[in-house]
């Protein structure tokens, strides 16, 4: 394999190229050595073996120069490699790489903690919201419980129909869908209640009749002086990037407020910037207690917070909170990288204009394709969700057959829904008017070949 200095990298022409069949012929070969070493439970969208990337572009060891539009999961938010973010990391790299920030700590975490404190809706300069660094969005959440149950005294976990929330044991158990993350992992966890959502598409509801539905169905199951938390994707990500009626988000927080439980916003897939705010939930109108931030946060480097009021943070004892790798130095110095660019460089201008673009575009292709049912989302966080004609039936093999084609073509696409009822784009920022052009070519040849 050859290697790429940070200046190669960068110079990776943002354009399209498929040089073999996809996957290529050392692809398939790097995926017969995997599968005799690595579990089929470690499952690959696309099984291409990728050699560098830049921005939106990922190049493959056959040589193939294929468009990411999902970013690693919604993780490359402001591109791959990007330039700042590789060359603070690797100067952290050279000054420290780890010392344990609860042994002894240093300046780029508490960086982190005050970028986090200026951006999320609630925390002022007066009384800053704090925050603990973790490594995945999964301890996220695990953590942002964790404190939610110290502080209120209760058990109670509320989540959502059509959550996701991660593969731990606690968080594959608050996810919606058994198969493939809970399934024969049992026990699962206890004391967690599954409410309605809001899915203005199939439900129909405005967001206050959604609210009192899930108000109700909570008071109902739980019992609201049981709950610790209720956790929330502002927007849902793997869910189908479902974005709630007006005012459902506002209901339930004022409920939470009135009750005691500690509203969690888990804007791990939805957050840093991607949606045209900071934090999706700023346009919401709701002050959450604590917001859960992971994936695009440093950059494609590893690092997971949980931002909230400090009363509720401080009420863990000393060494109650923390983790070996959590809050990593070379991890703090990429998000510290991640934050300025958002603040100059106009990234959530950025968000705005792909929602008008890239939408736009889909929205054209939903005249012609009467299978999109809904094109939906904010800012660079956009779907289409994809029915068989005249129903709102999910059709999720037409789906696959979308991405198996755009992916011959040299596009990487993804599945979102917990009926595989839609393809998700999860773009850079950065990613130019012209290759969001070509990727819309690719969806449209993509639908028609799959007989859409
Ligand atoms: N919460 C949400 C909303 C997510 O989208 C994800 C990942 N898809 C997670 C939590 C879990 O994050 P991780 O995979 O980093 O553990």
């Amino acid at each position: 394999m050859s290697e790429a200095t940070p200046q190669q990298v960068s110079a990776i022409p943002q354009e399209r190229l498929v040089a073999t069949e996809i996957p290529g012929p050392r692809s398939q070969e790097l995926h017969a050595r995997r599968q005799a070493v690595v579990p089929p439970g470690v499952h690959s969208v696309l099984p291409v073996y990728i050699e560098r990337a830049h921005d939106s572009i990922l190049v493959d060891v056959d040589g193939n120069q294929i468009i990411d539009v999902c970013g690693g999961i919604g993780v490359t938010t402001i591109g791959h490699t990007d330039d700042a973010v590789v060359a603070a990391a690797t100067e952290q790299l050279n000054k420290v790489t780890h010392t344990l920030f609860t042994m002894t700590p240093y300046e780029p975490y508490v960086q982190v903690a005050e970028h986090l404190a200026k951006h999320v809706p609630g925390s002022t300069e007066a009384a800053p919201y704090k925050t603990l660094l973790m490594n995945s969005g999964a301890e996220a959440v695990e953590n942002g419980v964790k404190i939610a149950r110290k502080f209120t005294g209760r058990p109670g976990v509320a989540v959502l129909e059509h959550a996701y929330h991660g593969r731990t044991m606690l968080t594959s158990s608050m996810n919606h869908k058994g198969a493939p993350y809970a399934m024969g992992y049992g026990p699962r966890a206890g004391d967690i209640y599954r409410a309605p959502n809001s899915y203005p598409l199939h439900d129909g509801l405005s967001g206050a009749e959604a609210a009192a539905r899930t108000i109700a169905h909570l008071e109902k199951t739980a019992g609201a002086e049981d709950l610790a938390c209720l956790v929330v994707e502002p927007i849902q990500g793997e869910g189908g990037f479902i974005v709630p009626a007006d005012g459902y988000l506002p209901a339930l927080a004022e409920w939470c407020k009135a009750n005691g439980i500690v509203f969690i916003a888990d804007e791990v897939q939805a957050g840093m910037a991607r949606s045209g705010s900071v934090f999706s939930i700023e346009q919401f109108g709701v002050q959450p207690d604590i917001v859960l931030s992971a994936k695009g946060i440093a950059g494609g480097l590893p690092l997971a917070g949980i931002t909230g009021r400090a009363e509720i943070m401080d009420k863990s004892m000393p060494g109650g909170l923390g983790g070996t790798f959590g809050g990593n130095p070379v991890s703090c110095a990429a998000a510290v990288a991640v934050f300025e660019q958002i603040e100059e460089q106009g990234l959530l201008g950025e968000a705005k204009r792909i929602e008008a673009t890239f939408g736009g575009g889909l929205r054209e292709l939903q005249a012609k394709h009467p299978v999109i049912a809904e094109v939906r989302g904010k800012g660079a966080m956009l779907a289409i969700e994809l029915t068989k004609p005249g129903t709102l039936e999910p059709d999720a093999a037409l789906t696959d057959r979308v991405i198996a084609e755009a992916a011959k073509r040299g596009v990487l696409l993804l599945g979102t829904g917990i009926y595989n009822q839609g393809i998700r784009f999860l773009p850079s920022l950065k990613m130019s008017d012209e290759l969001i052009e070509d990727v819309l070519t690719v969806i449209d040849e993509s639908l028609t070949a799959a007989g859409a």
